[in-house]
């Protein structure tokens, strides 16, 4: 599994590689990767495991933050907003954006990244408010990729488009502003 210490910080390069495609079928070493990926996240959520392993949770992580170049994340999280509370939890090959929405939104709390460790409060990014992607996704019991359409809205898209930047070598950090100077709405009301 990976800890603290394998996570890579800004200022490392492999930040700002453009990741390679992953080979299918996939390779063990790959699979381990993504499987490690997907087990950091979901850790993330159980406190007790939190505590137990030191860890800093986070619900999103990208190869390129534990140092491997190729294009695979996993996501867990919660769709907050949405009365059902939908839980989105996945480990995703080769992802890619074909669609999304003109409407622009952003977190109004700023995000947040294992890979930066900077204060970046008060400042937001901007992020499409719905987006369609096409990916392989990981089936956990039987070890397959899987390739899937889906359309996410919302939190979840904001989370899935900033892991996606990671296999470009972007970082949130390069697309942040004040929030007056976006051309985009926040994503729920908040006070600070
Ligand atoms: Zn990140």
């Amino acid at each position: 599994m990976y800890l603290n210490k394998d996570i890579c910080i800004e200022g490392n390069p492999i930040l700002r590689e453009k990741c390679k495609k992953v080979k299918l079928p996939l390779s063990q070493e790959d699979l381990d990767c993504l499987k490690n990926l997907y087990q950091y996240v979901v850790i993330s959520e159980i406190d007790s495991l939190v505590a137990q392993y030191g860890i800093k949770p986070g619900v999103g992580l990208a190869a390129p933050q534990v140092g491997v170049d190729k294009r695979m994340f996993a996501i867990n999280c919660n769709d907050f907003l949405d009365p059902k509370n939908t839980k989105y939890s996945f480990a995703v090959v080769n992802p890619e954006i074909i669609g999304y929405s003109e409407e622009m939104v952003y977190l109004p709390g700023g995000e947040g990244c294992l890979s930066v460790v900077r204060d970046t409060k008060h400042l937001v990014t901007p992020r499409h408010y719905a987006i369609k992607f096409r990916a392989g996704i990981l089936d956990m019991t039987t070890n397959k990729i899987k390739m899937v359409t889906k359309t996410l809205v919302g939190y979840p898209a904001i989370v899935f488009q900033h892991e996606y930047d990671h296999l470009d070598g972007i970082m949130f950090v390069d697309k942040m502003y004040p929030v007056d100077e976006v051309n985009a709405e926040p994503l729920f009301e908040y006070e600070d």
